[in-house]
């Protein structure tokens, strides 16, 4: 899928729009979700332009693949989630409802989370 360089997340990975933000490094930036659905909801989204783990998983070089996935669970150590735990979600494309076509983490905590899927 070609890559929407006007989609939120890239405005605001170049500074164009504010974030939360939680943490951030070479590879990846992480903030605050804007619409919480946990008392904990962050998103980490990868430094460069891909829409989803389609394109991530084959397309991302090692360096950034490897970077990426050490960031998120970076972000959730600094969220002090370690101990409790954490929910990770990626949605891909339209049967996993995704809204926002660069690829990002859900970071879900703060409280027991319940079944994985509530109405399947
Ligand atoms: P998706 O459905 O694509 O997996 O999730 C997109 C997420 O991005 C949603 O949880 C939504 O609340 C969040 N979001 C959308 N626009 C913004 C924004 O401008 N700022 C922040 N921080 N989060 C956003």
């Amino acid at each position: 899928m070609v890559y929407d360089t006007e989609n939120i997340f890239s405005k605001i990975l170049k500074g164009e729009i504010p974030c939360n933000k939680v943490y951030e490094d070479e590879f990846a930036l992480a903030f605050h979700d804007i619409n919480p659905q946990a008392p904990v909801h962050t998103l980490v989204i990868p430094k460069g332009e891909y829409v989803s783990m389609a394109e991530f998983s084959v397309g991302a070089p090692d360096e950034l693949l490897t970077g990426f996935f050490r960031a998120i669970g970076e972000t959730a150590r600094v969220l002090g989630l370690d101990e409790d735990g954490y929910r990770l979600i990626a949605n891909t494309g339209k049967n996993a409802h995704q809204d926002v076509p660069h690829l990002h983490f859900h970071i879900l905590s703060g409280k027991p989370l319940g079944p994985m899927l509530s109405n399947f």
